[in-house]
């Protein structure tokens, strides 16, 4: 699952260009991954769902990454 991740995180390294999707970004050591797609796509959902905002835009979210944790 981590080399899978590190693939996507490749594939995926110019975010702004990409589809909306939401990011981490680990604020110790500036890593940026993509969040896993469903898990992803879970989010948006409920955002608009519960708060009635569509996100249509790349999202980033800060924190810890696994290998600074
Ligand atoms: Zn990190």
């Amino acid at each position: 699952m981590h080399t899978e991740q590190r693939e996507t995180f490749y594939s995926y390294a110019c975010p702004t260009d990409q589809n909306a999707g939401l990011y981490l970004r680990c604020k110790i050591c500036g890593q940026l991954q993509p969040m896993q797609t469903e898990c992803s796509e879970q989010i948006v959902k409920q955002i608009k769902e519960q708060e009635h905002f569509a996100v249509d835009a790349s999202m980033i979210l800060e924190g810890v990454c696994q290998d600074c944790q």
